[in-house]
């Protein structure tokens, strides 16, 4: 396993995390917690969970995998989330994930999926960052961290304002990355850790192998391989946070970089414009088209329009609107046609025309 340095943190992660949101069968957790142990065994280091992860189950089942831990000389990290803007909640968020995990501090502590500069600024004005500082003075915490959908510029904005923050959590892969690279190389510029989450683009990737066969280099077995291949070696990338359902998974991705050296500079900025230029008719999320005047957000627009072109089934058409994006397709009726973002588009795609296919979505 490759380990990599976490910013000015001193600590060392495993290039490849283990993300506890989608482990097998949260009803029956022995399968999951020799899932755990089998990871361990590997040399992850980095280890994520939060509360609400399969069925709300996750936290205890790592709490359950961690008093069983297989001995092992390399330290063992563990990160959790609240979502609560409220101090108080916020608090008794960590509490109880300190009590389901069964620790007495947790490594990194995530203020949890941060939307946009408003959401973060609400983050502050209700309580939670305080909160976090206070837990990490009190011991609680070791290390303050935010994890965030927002754009690359908004994150580098963020990280700027804010020393208090070592760690952020980001969604970045092969396919996406132009949307938060900003964000990425600031992070590094400033000392901080980067956690990249969804590094298969949330299965995106395995699903449509043929599609996206493009990121594959001569030497890369498969698009999996390539895409973790792609984070690993990006030295502003700390982690890639995969979300393991089998030791089938496990062992594909430990394989994937055994043995691997990581590409050296210049072939991965290649590699990056060779990415982008082969996207066919697909929004790579580079956010060029922006500001539109009716500040509709049309790079997470045209990410779901990505999805239906790939023939997403409708509930995961409809997740990514609500869920991830907390978006609905009255927001793409408020394009008045003014084409100023075509202009722009990278990728010259014809966004107005997407935009009026999402706005007459029935997502019941
Ligand atoms: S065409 Fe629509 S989406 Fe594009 S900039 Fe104009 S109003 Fe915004
Ligand atoms: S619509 Fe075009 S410019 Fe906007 S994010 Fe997508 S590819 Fe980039």
């Amino acid at each position: 396993m490759i380990h990599k340095a976490c910013g000015r943190t001193g600590k060392t992660l495993s290039a490849i995390g283990f993300g506890g949101m989608r482990l097998p069968d949260p009803g029956r957790p022995a399968e999951a917690i020799a899932l755990l142990h089998a990871a361990r065994r590997a040399d992850i280091t980095y280890f994520d969970t939060a509360p609400m992860y399969c069925d709300d189950r996750s936290e205890f089942i790592f709490g359950e995998a961690l008093r069983t831990m297989p001995p092992s000389p390399l330290p063992l990290y563990v990160s959790s989330k609240s979502s609560a803007p409220g101090g108080d909640d916020f608090r008794r968020g960590l509490e109880t994930s300190l009590q389901r995990l069964g620790l007495d501090r947790i490594t990194f502590f995530h203020i949890w999926c941060v939307m946009d500069p408003a959401d973060w600024r609400e983050r502050v004005r209700g309580g939670a960052l305080a909160a976090a500082l206070r837990a990490r003075d009190e011991g609680l915490i070791e290390h303050v961290c935010v994890s965030t959908h927002m754009r690359g510029p908004d994150i580098a904005a963020l990280l700027a304002d804010h020393p208090e923050i070592d760690l952020v959590t980001l969604g970045y892969c092969a396919i996406n990355f132009p949307f938060r690279r900003e964000g990425v190389v600031a992070a590094g510029r400033l000392g901080r850790g980067v956690v990249a989450m969804n590094p298969l683009g949330g299965g995106i990737i395995p699903r449509h192998a043929e599609t996206f066969d493009f990121i594959r280099g001569p030497d890369d077995p498969d698009v999996v391989a390539a895409a973790l291949r792609f984070l690993v070696s990006d030295p502003g990338i700390t982690t890639a946070l995969v979300g393991f359902n089998s030791l089938a998974e496990l062992d594909a991705a430990v394989r994937a970089i055994e043995n691997f050296t990581p590409h050296p500079p210049e072939h991965l900025d290649a590699l990056r414009a060779r990415i982008e230029g082969s996207f066919n008719e697909m929004c790579t999320g580079c956010g060029y088209c922006l500001p539109c005047p009716h500040d509709i957000p049309i790079p997470q627009y045209m990410d779901i329009h990505n999805m239906i072109q790939l023939g997403a089934p409708p509930a995961a058409v409809r997740n990514r609107f609500r869920l991830h994006w907390e978006l609905d397709p009255s927001g793409a009726a408020l394009c008045d046609q003014c084409g100023f973002c075509e202009t722009r588009c990278t990728q010259h795609l014809p966004i107005r025309q997407r935009l009026q296919t999402l706005a007459a979505l029935q997502l019941d």
